[in-house]
């Protein structure tokens, strides 16, 4: 049994991108948003420092700066002309995020604040350039309720909790998405001229994480087994603040706002590893260098972490030493109390989860999987490429974290994400309602919900030999211990190995619950089947990458080799199997070079 329903744009995710990209198709074509969380609660929430845009509020800054700023984070990966078109419609999109009615902190004379984030600066001088717009700690929280709100006044119409397991193609071209319902069981076929994914990211494939629960890549997934390739999916980034053992993140704004890395014998290390902006070097290069602390035996107390610290004293300490000032040139100096209302929710999590007041003790804190920089491959419209040749789908758009546009390259700058997802996810609405106005209704394939129904019924009546929890344990543990921040052929190798042997035996595996309402256990472990195959992905792509570049670290291969390496992995599951491809990289006016912090 399933229920049909038609539209023209279909958009499957709720979060910062699929909300945009409602916003803007909603205008012209017939659009619905379905979505297995209710929208607000996408992991677009969870983002704390804020969104980079050069409106230059505070100091002089200027779009350009931003777009050498993202090239350089992405270790030269970044196609430029897409890092130039996202850095340069960001100024405007923070304007209309701000008419829409997001509630940014404020400067005293009225205008949206910003502060300084990793990897931006003033390409003049090379320091920290404040470019963050923020509302306190909770600028994605603020991103959806303000997104979600304009949505709801669209009358933009809301399928939550169905989650989407199998895209459907018609002669090579997009006609829908079947779904199934959280609360009833049922299967639904959303039949559609255009549908954009914006699923979001995959950090849950790794054991220690800031990424929700949710964060499964059931996008990329579904689109790979649909002969879909996937683009850099070797490249994921390591945050370098996560809260140890538990993963969740310590935004880069309180760096940002003057907070410093410590290791056990009490230095400041990142001086020794970016001497130019010290602790807000791209995230790569503070992970790596977290790391070699650690192995250096610097650790504190020799073991796996190091301490972020933002008390006040130690804050006002290392900027009158590194001669930090006010926009009014007066020295920096800041209280307990701007720093716990700058970063509220960040003092809240400090005390619940790790019992410890942030403006009182320094943070312990390790790298912590954080972001996709690789994902379905499309150009600067969001339209899905299905090869190295930039041959499209008709009809079929992705955008936000699920993406790879490419315009984060090997490693994300900070605050680029939820550009990225205005900037795309806005482009993909457009192109996909213009797109559905010229297409009749595509024929829908006789057998709609035949793959759909098959996983289900391999997921219930498998021999039950094999248990999923464990499957999923032995993945993240071993995606942690070989393809974390550093990587070796060894190890790599046998990483590719172990994840085959878990997808074999996840074919033994049978669910427990077998009721049709609110099946999670259900959900759940199909989602493990998703993370097993996007695992296999990213390891045979990163088994491949003979060479170091942003978030790719081989122990082996320890330098960046722009002559045989400077291009886009393409890689398509085929079943036991992983066809790799490559793209050369959009080079516009940013000739590759050594990048310092
Ligand atoms: C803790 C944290 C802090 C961050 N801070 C920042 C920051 O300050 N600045 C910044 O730029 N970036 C930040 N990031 C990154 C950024 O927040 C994310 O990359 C971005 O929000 C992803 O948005 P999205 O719209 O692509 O996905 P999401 O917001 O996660 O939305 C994904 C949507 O897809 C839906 N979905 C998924 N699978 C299915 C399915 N099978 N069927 C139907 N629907 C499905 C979900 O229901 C959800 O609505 C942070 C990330 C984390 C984890």
């Amino acid at each position: 049994m399933s229920q049909t329903h038609n539209y023209d744009v279909i958009i499957v995710g709720g979060g910062g991108a699929g909300l945009m990209a409602a916003l803007y198709a909603s205008q012209n074509a017939k659009t619905a948003v379905v979505s297995k969380l209710y929208p607000i609660r996408s992991h677009t929430g969870a983002a704390q420092g804020g969104i980079g845009a050069a409106l230059g509020n505070i100091e002089e800054d200027h779009w350009e700066w931003h777009a050498y700023d993202t090239v350089k984070g992405s270790d030269y990966l970044g196609d430029q002309d897409a890092i130039e078109f996202m850095c340069e419609q960001a100024v405007q999109s923070v304007y209309d995020l701000e008419h829409f009615g997001l509630p940014f902190s404020r400067t005293p004379e009225g205008r949206i604040t910003q502060r300084p984030f990793g990897g931006h600066t003033n390409n003049k001088t090379g320091k920290s350039v404040h470019r963050s717009c923020y509302a306190a700690d909770r600028t994605g929280h603020m991103i959806l309720q303000t997104l979600f709100q304009q949505c709801v006044k669209n009358d933009t119409q809301f399928y939550n909790e169905f989650h989407v397991m199998d895209l459907i193609l018609q002669d090579g071209k997009t006609a829908g998405v079947v779904a199934l319902e959280l609360a009833t069981g049922e299967i639904h076929v959303f039949h559609a001229k255009a549908v954009i994914f914006a699923t979001g990211g995959h950090g849950r494939i790794w054991d220690i994480t800031s990424n929700a629960y949710a964060y499964t890549g059931d996008g990329a997934a579904v689109l790979a087994r649909r002969g879909i390739p996937m683009e850099d999916m070797e490249f994921f980034q390591f945050h370098p603040t996560g809260i140890i053992k538990l993963g969740i993140l310590i935004t880069e704004a309180v760096r940002g706002e003057g907070g410093v890395l410590i290791n056990g014998k009490g230095e400041r290390f990142m001086e020794r590893y970016a001497p130019n902006i010290k602790d807000l070097a791209s995230r790569d290069v503070v992970s790596r260098a977290l790391y070699l602390e650690v192995k250096a035996g610097n650790g504190i107390d020799g073991k796996n972490y190091v301490y972020l610290d933002a008390r006040p004293d130690v804050i006002n300490k290392y900027a009158a030493l590194d001669g930090r000032t006010r926009p009014d040139g007066s020295p920096y100096r800041v209280t307990a109390d701007e720093i716990t209302s700058k970063i509220p929710d960040i003092t809240d999590f400090c005390r619940t989860y790790l019992g410890v007041d942030p403006v009182k003790d320094p943070m312990p804190v390790q790298p912590t999987a954080h972001y996709a920089m690789g994902g379905i491959p499309t150009n600067k419209f969001g339209e899905v490429l299905m090869d190295e040749n930039g041959t499209i789908v008709p009809g079929l758009y992705a955008a936000g974290e699920c993406a790879c546009v490419s315009v984060h390259g090997a490693n994300r700058l900070g605050t680029n994400s939820l550009v990225d997802l205005v900037v795309f996810g806005k482009h993909a609405g457009i192109k996909a309602a213009e797109y559905a106005k010229g297409v009749d209704y595509p024929v829908l394939p006789e057998d709609t919900i035949a793959f759909t129904q098959e996983q289900i019924d391999r997921l219930r009546n498998g021999s039950g030999k094999e248990n999923p929890a464990k499957i999923g344990q032995e993945m993240r543990t071993v995606m942690m211990d070989h393809v974390g921040v550093f990587r070796t052929e060894e190890g790599l190798a046998l990483a590719v190995e172990k994840v085959k042997e878990l997808r074999q035996r996840y074919s033994e595996v049978r669910t427990q619950d077998a009721s049709t309402i609110y099946n999670m256990e259900l959900l759940n472990t199909w989602e493990l089947g998703n993370m097993l195959d996007l695992a296999l992905v990213t390891a045979e792509s990163a088994l491949a990458r003979k060479e170091s570049r942003g978030a790719h670290a081989r122990e082996d291969f320890p330098n960046r080799n722009d002559q045989d390496w400077m291009k886009h992995t393409f890689a398509w599951l085929e079943d036991e199997k992983v066809r790799l491809g490559y793209k050369p990289v959009t080079v516009t006016q940013f000739e590759p070079k050594e990048r310092k912090y």
